[in-house]
């Protein structure tokens, strides 16, 4: 059985031009992985703490060089020698170092870059496709059985707005979401089609087609309706049918523009109170068909989720993102109170695999749906594609059909289609 020979993490530049982490894992066999640590622009105050320099005088202070002094020194060496297997035990001892219940210590991103490591090399030690590898890793821990037979149906961000653009917008992400029918190969055609034409809709109306985080559009507009009816527009234009062929979804991300009990958005002439803008939301799902809706409240309005959850959740995606922040405790939390239907899965959120899939596998035995998703900030890294096909996630999010750290994992999707599931 291979041993690890060696670990070593040096800093990297990410999609938004911010350092990250990338670890290169070595095994006594000669074999080797490297991995790479994606980075939230729109984070959830719940979410797991990334470590980042502080010194201004490198890189507006976000430089991960603490990150790697911390793998290379002080977690490498006592990882030599141990199998790649051991990922719940190397996993929990990442976790009794750190010692702080936000991993605040060492940081989410230096202990995720020596998980993931773990994996891939594992993975290549057993000989099998990565996804093939997560999904026998989930099963051994749990002792349940995950059938692999599709590539999960793609979410594509086609405009961006919120943190993820300097645009107007207050919502952050407008999506379409090709049928389930179709296979990805099929999605993914489609996604492109869709992309472009919107493009050619916006600039028949002279707004601006320049591209935002996750490599959606960033057109201004009056309102955050605008922007869909945009979309709806171009699907009619490509002779589509929105409720049949492709479904509108939603990433609101309203934490971030809920400001002294009120949600602010240009959509209405005044702050609403939490009531009224319920109101708004509930007649905005109705009026779109919306098939997904993540974030539609802000991350402590439990109350509101409820009432939202009780009118919504049997006929749509109910997505928690900055509500849940792939965290244990929180999903326990949203299903007793029954606050909401989908978990949105950020392994960066919560710091190593182990509890990622922990928290997989939470949602599967309470009939909770899950989704695999990118972070705005991305390397050209495509495990999170591997992953979401090792534990069949019911959808993916990872961005617009547009721009290289989006492609890289869409396309890593449609190999596993064409080449491994055939
Ligand atoms: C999101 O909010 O779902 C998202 C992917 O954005 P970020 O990575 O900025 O949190
Ligand atoms: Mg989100």
């Amino acid at each position: 059985m291979a041993k690890i020979k060696n670990i070593h993490a040096y800093e990297i530049i990410d999609s938004r031009g911010y350092p990250t982490i990338e670890g290169m894992l070595t095994l006594d066999t000669g074999q080797q992985v490297t991995t790479s640590i994606p980075a939230g622009t729109s984070v959830g105050k719940y979410e797991a703490v990334e470590l980042r320099d502080g010194d201004p005088k490198r890189f507006e202070g976000l430089g991960v060089s603490r990150s790697v002094m911390y793998i290379n020194e002080l977690i490498a060496p006592k990882l030599v020698g141990v199998s790649p297997t051991k990922q719940q035990e190397v996993d929990y001892w990442l976790i009794k170092a750190d010692g702080t219940p936000s991993k605040s210590h060492l940081g989410a991103n230096t202990l995720l870059t020596v998980s993931q490591l773990l994996v891939k090399a594992a993975a290549v030690e057993a000989g099998l496709p990565l996804f093939k590898y997560i999904n026998t890793l989930y099963e051994s821990m749990f002792k349940s059985h995950i059938d692999i037979d599709r590539v999960p149906s793609p979410i594509f961000n086609i405009i961006n707005g919120g943190k993820h653009a300097n645009n107007n917008l207050e919502f952050q992400e407008f999506q379409i979401i090709p049928s389930s029918s179709f296979s990805f190969s099929k999605s993914y055609e489609m996604g492109i089609d869709l992309f472009h034409e919107l493009k050619k809709v916006l600039e028949y109306r002279n707004a601006n087609i320049s591209v935002g985080e996750e490599g959606g559009l960033a057109p201004n507009f009056s309102t955050n309706l605008d922007a869909i009816e945009v979309i709806q527009e171009t699907i009619v234009q490509k002779n589509l049918k929105t409720g049949m062929d492709v479904f509108l979804g939603m990433d609101i991300a309203a934490s971030h523009f809920f400001k002294d009990d009120r949600y602010i958005i240009k959509d209405r002439a005044h702050p609403l109170k939490k009531d009224e803008y319920l109101q708004f939301i509930l007649k905005f799902i109705a009026d779109y068909s919306l098939l997904i809706i993540e974030d539609p409240l802000q991350e402590d309005d439990w109350d509101s989720w409820k009432k939202l959850s009780a009118s919504v959740s049997d006929r749509i995606y109910l997505v928690g993102d900055d509500l849940l922040s792939t965290n244990r405790e929180k999903l326990k939390k949203a299903i007793k109170e029954k606050a909401c239907s989908t978990i949105l899965i950020k392994p960066n959120q919560i710091g190593t695999i182990t509890e990622t899939l922990e928290v997989v596998d939470i949602a599967r035995k309470n009939n909770f749906n899950y989704i695999v998703s990118h972070r705005s900030g991305e390397t050209n890294d495509t495990f999170i594609a591997d992953f979401a096909v090792g534990i069949q996630s019911d959808f993916v999010k990872f961005g617009a059909p547009s721009r290289g750290e989006r492609v890289a994992k869409y396309n890593r999707l449609w190999q596993i289609e064409r080449e491994e599931l055939k």
